[in-house]
């Protein structure tokens, strides 16, 4: 495991040197299905597979959760090493930002509506610790899950802006048998908190009913996502939209894919789901 990034990227050089193809999969830890499926992913796309942890102190806004967000990294690499990944990189946030540190990458508007809207600055973190790894562990292909739809967005537009020479590969939101996305923060939740969160996939779903049955307009499809969460205890919804599916713009009907976006929060715990019409 690489705690220091030049060692990593050092490793990482001798890996490309030697004709391996590198995937990585950047992770926050707290490892669940939904992470080793992205793993999963890389190991076929790839000959090194890198796990990176790193909660990203850069992509936390004042009053969120960095201080209290789970951390294991000793279980999380056992069960990253029985999913047969090759290398993990494991960096301390005072090895990422150095005194003095002042740059960041910013993808302007799509980083603006939805999460970037109720978390000011998140994207910014999330894109500049992104290419931060990039250049960290040199990969071939980078993994993102859709779940953090806004996110990868965002990265794709940032590799093809910036010149990244890194195919993005996305895998589909991974979810329990009973529908609700699999999240680090679902630790937060009890159980009857977990009840309610389950009103985010039942709105997607009836979303998606309504919109195979010829709704086109977004408000409808909307208000048919919305009722359940809005039934279900100690819900708050933060935002509920369908957005243009590539450009995250608003949209009156739905004439090309659209996504249904969601973030709501349960108690104190917020949630996102999304999903994809036409
Ligand atoms: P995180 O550790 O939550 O920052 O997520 C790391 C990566 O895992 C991101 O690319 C997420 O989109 C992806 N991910 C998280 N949860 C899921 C899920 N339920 N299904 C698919 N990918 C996910």
């Amino acid at each position: 495991m690489f705690r220091d990034p030049r060692a990593m990227r050092v490793k990482a050089e001798d890996l490309r040197r030697d004709g391996r193809r590198i995937a990585v999969v950047p992770t926050m830890g707290a490892l669940h299905d939904g992470h080793l499926a992205l793993l999963r992913a890389a190991r076929s796309a790839a000959d090194v597979v890198i796990l990176t942890i790193f909660v990203n102190p850069t992509q936390f806004g004042p009053g969120e959760d960095l201080a209290s967000y789970p951390r294991d990294e000793a279980g999380d690499l056992a069960v990253a090493r029985a999913a047969g990944i090759d290398l993990a990189f494991c960096p301390d946030a005072a090895a990422m930002y150095r005194p003095g540190s002042q740059t960041f990458v910013e993808v302007r508007e799509l980083q603006k509506p939805l999460c970037g809207a109720s978390r000011p600055g998140h994207f910014a973190g999330v894109a500049t610790v992104v290419s931060k790894l990039f250049h960290i562990t040199q990969p071939h292909v980078a993994v993102f899950g859709e779940k953090d739809y806004q996110q990868l967005a965002i990265i794709r537009r940032m590799v093809r802006d910036l010149d990244f020479a890194i195919e993005i590969a996305s895998v589909p939101i991974v979810r329990e048998p009973d529908g609700l996305a699999l999240s680090s923060r679902n630790a937060y939740l009890s159980s009857e908190q977990r009840r309610s969160a389950l009103s985010l996939s039942a709105g997607l779903a009836a979303a998606q009913a309504g919109f195979a049955a010829g709704e086109r307009s977004a408000a409808a499809l909307v208000a048919a996502a919305t009722a359940p969460i809005a039934a279900a205890p100690g819900t708050r919804i933060d935002y509920a939209e369908l957005r243009d599916a590539e450009e995250l713009t608003p949209i009156d009907r739905v004439e090309r894919p659209a996504v249904l976006a969601l973030a709501v929060f349960v108690g104190t715990t917020r949630l996102i789901d999304n999903r994809v019409l036409g």
